[in-house]
């Protein structure tokens, strides 16, 4: 099973997909993470991410479908997050995949009003060391900006920052909405309502998943 989790910044692709790649056993792969992971220990690849990331620019696809590329294995299930993100990756993907016999099964997007996602990621803080992510509305950490989790200190990512997080949005808005008609007319793409409680959100794309299951069986 290929799934992607669609949905702007800020619309709870990476929370989602977490909670469901633990449900089914997909594999989370989510490019976001892995560029801060890769920023984090200073590889040749986060130094080469860093500015893109920080200014809220996509980086390059060259560099982002070689590593999804490297990390795709055959026979197993993964969670796509964030990837891909415009119309030459989501071609590419069709590339990586086609070897390896398979195909996207869904497309699921995460819907959220802009204005919506535009709070909801500047009220974000995550965890530095561990990457749980936190609100400072609905969900703050028990103890003052320490992470519940493992303890360590939970701040808010460069790109949330307001100027950084609206350029992100207008990112999404030109290059990353065009797929929506692109796994539309692909007749695999299915729409969820982002702006229900989180439980909610889990359990329309679950239904997604387990009636793309059935399917396969
Ligand atoms: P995210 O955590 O998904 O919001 O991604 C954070 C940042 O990582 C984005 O603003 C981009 O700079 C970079 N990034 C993540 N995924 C991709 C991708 N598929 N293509 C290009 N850049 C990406």
């Amino acid at each position: 099973m290929i799934v992607i989790l669609l949905g702007a910044p800020g619309s709870g692709k990476g929370t989602q997909s977490k909670i469901l790649a633990a449900k089914y056993g997909f594999t989370h792969l989510a490019t976001g993470d892995i560029f801060r992971a890769e920023m984090a220990a200073k590889t040749p690849i986060g130094l080469k991410a860093s500015e893109y990331v920080k200014s809220g620019k996509l980086v390059p696809d060259n560099i982002v479908v070689e590593m999804v590329a490297g990390r795709m294995e055959p026979g197993v299930n993964y969670l796509l997050d964030g990837f891909p993100r415009n119309l030459n990756q989501a071609e590419e993907l069709t590339r990586i995949l086609a070897p390896q016999r398979k195909t996207i099964d869904k497309v699921v997007l995460l819907d959220l009003p802009r204005a919506e996602a535009l709070k909801r990621l500047t009220s974000r803080r995550i965890c530095a060391k561990c990457a749980e992510v936190y609100n400072i509305y609905t969900k703050p950490p028990k103890t003052d900006a320490q992470c519940d989790v493992c303890g360590g200190d939970v701040v808010q990512r460069e790109d949330d920052s307001e100027a950084t997080a609206g350029k992100r949005l207008m990112v999404y808005e030109d290059l990353t909405n065009p797929l929506v008609a692109y796994y539309k007319a692909e007749q695999i793409l299915e729409q969820v309502d982002a702006s229900q409680a989180p439980d909610q959100v889990t359990q329309a794309v679950a239904a997604i998943i387990d009636a793309a299951l059935a399917v396969k069986k």
